[in-house]
């Protein structure tokens, strides 16, 4: 149950956890790319726009029973990449029934921002749509490849650096083992540059698992992907964090997503040392050859 609870959503619905008392409202359905190896949150799903009219209504119905939401997340999968004339409709009549609403986030690709021009994606931020979370997964060539993101690590580097300069605040999601054993070391390497680069305001890790029915589980079940350890792991989220650099402005870290096995937080760089020594611990506690158990619904 969402708390959204007036509306009857196209299922499966996801977002955020920090988007977990946010009101959710499909501007699209699925996800422009859905070709992600590892995903198969849309996979169910063609990609489409819903009509605008059904989306008022589903604002509507929201208002007329009394909610006055705080935070709003718009999805499903990418709903930047939603055409603006239905954005900025969708984000007026959000204004208008709920003056009080504070924030509204979205996800995006980078694709989604590259594509908007920051005229556009200003005037977004004008009507609150002022966080985007963007799946990096990876600061690497060659794994973003392999897993067909769809976009170069420079895309998401100038994508991160346009949306920050637009008045977003950027969200980025990092994929712990994406690159499997081979490429573990240019995906620290790689991905801690993209982050030093970017420097986005919130900074989260995933852990990947490879969920059945996906491209990436046959490529594990083919040995084209070797899974890292619950130890490798670790080390992987201690060694990026080592090598990011973090500005003096704040960097708020997460990993508490229920596809890590620890979950952590804290200000970076303020806290850098201490989340480090933290995750040391772990990796010194943890045996050799244990695999993490997937979580029932990531
Ligand atoms: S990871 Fe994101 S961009 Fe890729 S298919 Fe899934 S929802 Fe789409």
């Amino acid at each position: 149950m969402f708390f959204g609870q007036p509306i009857t959503y196209e299922e499966p619905v996801f977002r955020p956890p920090s988007e977990w008392r946010s009101l959710l409202i499909q501007v699209t359905i699925g996800c422009s790319n859905n070709k992600c190896t590892y995903c198969d949150m849309y996979r169910s799903k063609t990609y489409r726009v819903r009509n605008l009219d059904d989306i008022k209504k589903d604002l509507q119905k929201c208002a007329d029973s009394g909610m006055a939401p705080d935070k709003i997340f718009l999805c499903d999968g990418d709903a930047l990449g939603a055409p603006m004339e239905v954005l900025e409709a969708t984000l007026d009549t959000i204004n208008e029934l709920f003056p009080d609403v504070r924030r509204i986030g979205v996800y995006a690709t980078a694709e989604n921002i590259l594509e908007k021009s920051e005229e556009e994606l200003k005037r977004l931020a004008d009507k609150k749509l002022n966080i985007a979370y963007l799946g990096l997964e990876s600061g690497d060539d060659k794994v973003l490849h392999m897993i067909v993101k769809g976009n170069t690590a420079e895309d998401m580097v100038k994508a991160s650096l346009k949306i920050k300069s637009c008045g977003f605040k950027l969200s980025t999601i990092a994929m712990l083992g994406v690159g499997g054993k081979k490429y573990s070391q240019q995906h620290i390497e790689n991905t801690a540059k993209v982050i030093s680069q970017t420097n986005p305001e919130f900074f989260s890790f995933l852990t990947t698992f490879a969920v059945p029915g996906t491209p990436y589980h046959t490529m594990v079940e083919r040995g084209l992907i070797e899974p890292l350890t619950s130890k490798e792991l670790l080390i992987e989220m201690h060694d990026i964090l080592e090598l990011s650099s973090f500005d003096l402005n704040s960097v708020i870290f997460r990993a508490n997503h229920v596809s890590n096995a620890h979950p952590l937080g804290g200000t970076l760089p303020k806290d850098k040392e201490k989340i480090l020594k933290t995750i040391k611990g772990w990796i010194d506690q943890t045996p050799e050859g244990l695999y993490p158990t997937a979580p029932e619904r990531m």
